[in-house]
């Protein structure tokens, strides 16, 4: 099959589809919910309900309750820390799976390797790609098991952050009037928690029913995030603007339950096959012999980043694609294993997988100019791969239309509609699928900046570039501890992976401070220095990430990366040897360049 392609049109062709996209705007063509936009931030699942401001002390606080802060209080709870606080802006635990109930809404990593703690709370994922509803009830079952709604702070945010060394504790306001102090605090706000919109000018004049879709609004549409039909859209003509992940997963359901359906793209996603099925449960038991999941876990991290594993448990996109580069690199002759020649390698591997996904468009679609225009003309890893079975076939029905903007995006939107070009689309329904805020720094998006020792804010110390020891650790910033992927393993593929094992390394060094006494936990900051230096040795962000890429969020919009982005990289030898390393240090219990006093 590699013997067809012809290399250099490609590369022709997916630069001139990267050109087409570029805007000078960058990040700044999206729009925040604020303003006269805020009311598409608002919660539509759990109404807000009054409650005293708390006045207490806690040993941790945690900010966010989704997966961070879900894995990290079960670690702590598990360790003997019986007062552990999650404080969430929304009305319940979930993090990202709270928010995002959009019908069809489903894990795109395996369920048994992306839902956490299953063993612990033995909980059976229903299907190999579970729906969201479930991994909502996960959320819950693991907040419940471990007791985490007892100290919860739900529907507040936090406003201030301070570190007071004579007390060793940080100070915590939120915006429901809450004062109270934490021993140790924790973060873990997740990358994708601030929805944007698309600055298209007249965005605020469209006259008909809007919202975005992690605000789902189930009280205008029907139906519910299980999937039913929505038949309050049985006689609107809906619109959608956004072809990314999320759209993937919610224009199949949109199309069986609107009158019209007119999806607006500027870039296609490459969408693989999906094959998702129930789990057996004979099968289910016959696998889960204690200590599973951290098999399951290894070997799909193995499979994933190119590290030596026989077999493949989990057998998806993911994993296909990781193995296919890896026995193409294996396959080079001795010559040609040189640097350039397995960058050749990969990308051949990957002009193959692309194609294959092309050609699935073909196969699929049955209008041959609107499969043309839904084939993704960049790498792989350039966007969020996507991966359905629905979504492709959905533009067969006769109630669904494909408005695709070439590159340019949606040109206005006006009382009516949506105008692309001359045409202006008329609807009584208008989604927006425009993704989350990425490119800005984290006290940005977090919406506090933590002021540490010296009263110095965390985003002056980190203006030039985030610096951290593992990701977890910040030098004048003592008991604080992020949650989060990067500069630790940069496991994008299974994100609960890198927040399980970051939970972990954290309730043993709170276990470690609270058994010797120790009032203050920080990094030193030679040690946060070797840590920053080690990670530059690496190889940085590959594809993804790659300005050769078609724009979108991976890559800063096409733009060179700001300086507070310049080392979000991961651990140069891979995440494998990160997590290996990651477990030698906590279980020496030396928990070297941490010091306690
Ligand atoms: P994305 O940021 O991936 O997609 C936003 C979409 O809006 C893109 O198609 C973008 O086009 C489009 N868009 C933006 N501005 C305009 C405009 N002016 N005119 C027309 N279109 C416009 O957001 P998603 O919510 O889809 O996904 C965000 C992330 O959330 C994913 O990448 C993934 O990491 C995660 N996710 C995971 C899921 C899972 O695991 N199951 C499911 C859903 C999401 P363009 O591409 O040209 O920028």
């Amino acid at each position: 099959m590699t013997t067809a392609i012809d290399k250099d049109a490609l590369k022709r062709r997916y630069a001139e589809e990267r050109d087409k996209r570029l805007r000078a705007d960058g990040n700044a063509q999206y729009l925040r919910l604020e303003g006269q936009l805020s009311h598409y931030a608002e919660d539509p699942y759990t109404p807000f309900v009054e409650r005293e401001p708390v006045h207490d002390h806690v040993t941790v606080a945690f900010i966010g309750a989704g997966f961070a802060g879900l894995v990290t209080g079960a670690r702590l709870r598990e360790a003997g820390i019986d007062d552990v606080r999650l404080v969430e802006k929304g009305g319940d635990v979930g993090g990202t799976w709270y928010w995002n109930r959009y019908p069809g809404a489903q894990c795109d990593t395996a369920s048994m390797v992306y839902m956490p703690l299953l063993e612990e709370t033995g909980h059976m994922p229903s299907e190999k790609y579970a729906h969201a509803p479930e991994i909502l009830e996960h959320c819950q079952r693991i907040a419940r098991h471990y007791d985490l709604y007892d100290h919860a702070l739900f529907h507040t945010e936090v406003t201030a952050l301070e570190w007071h060394d004579d007390r060793c504790a940080w100070l915590v306001r939120t915006n429901q009037g809450d004062e109270f102090t934490a021993t140790f605090l924790a973060m873990g706000t997740g990358p994708l928690h601030v929805p944007k919109l698309p600055g298209i000018p007249g965005i605020e004049d469209f006259r008909g029913h809007s919202f975005h879709t992690s605000r789902w609004d189930y009280d205008y549409t029907g139906g519910s995030p299980d999937g039913d039909l929505m038949d309050g859209l049985a006689d609107k003509r809906v619109g959608i603007i956004g072809t990314g992940a999320t759209s993937v997963q919610c224009v199949p359901h949109l199309a069986r339950s609107a009158a019209e359906l007119v999806v607006f793209q500027r870039t296609p996603s490459s969408v693989d096959v999906r094959a998702n099925h129930p789990i057996d449960p004979d099968w289910f038991a016959e696998i889960a012999t204690p200590g599973w999941q951290k098999r399951w876990l290894e070997n799909f991290t193995a499979n994933q980043t190119g590290a030596m594993a026989d077999e493949d448990l989990v057998q998806d996109g993911w994993t296909d694609l990781a193995r296919r580069m890896r026995s193409r690199v294996l396959s080079l002759p001795p010559e040609e294993m040189t640097a350039e020649g397995m960058m050749a390698a990969l990308e051949d591997a990957d002009f193959e997988k692309m194609e294959e996904i092309r050609a699935r468009v073909d196969a699929v679609v049955e209008d041959p100019a609107t499969a043309q225009k839904l084939k993704a003309w960049y790498r792989q890893l350039c966007k969020r791969p996507c991966f359905h079975d629905e979504y492709l076939q959905a533009f067969n029905r006769p109630n669904v239309r494909l408005v695709d903007t070439d590159g340019r995006g949606v040109d206005r939107i006006t009382e009516r509609g949506v105008v692309v070009g001359e045409v202006e689309h008329e609807l009584d329904c208008l989604i927006y699928a425009s993704g989350f805020e990425v490119g800005s720094a984290y006290t940005e998006r977090a919406g506090y900046d933590p002021v540490g020792r010296d009263g110095v804010r965390l985003s002056e110390y980190w203006a030039n570039g985030m610096r951290t020891l593992h990701g977890i650790h910040v030098h004048g910033f003592p008991n604080l501890f992020i949650v989060q992927p990067t500069q630790g393993a940069n496991l994008i593929s299974n994100v609960p992976h890198n927040l399980t094992e970051s939970g972990t390394t954290i309730a043993a060094i709170v276990r470690h401070a609270l058994d010797t006494g120790a009032s203050r936990v920080e990094v030193t900051e030679e040690a946060e220095q070797a840590w920053i230096e080690l990670l530059r040795t690496g190889p940085g962000r590959g594809v993804i990430g790659s300005p050769d890429c078609t724009p979108g969020y991976y890559n800063n919009e096409g733009q060179e990366p700001p300086p507070h982005a310049r080392d979000n990289v991961g651990y140069p030898h891979g995440a494998m040897a990160y997590f290996a390393y990651l477990d030698d240090w906590r279980t020496s219990g030396r928990f070297k360049g941490l010091t306690f006093d």
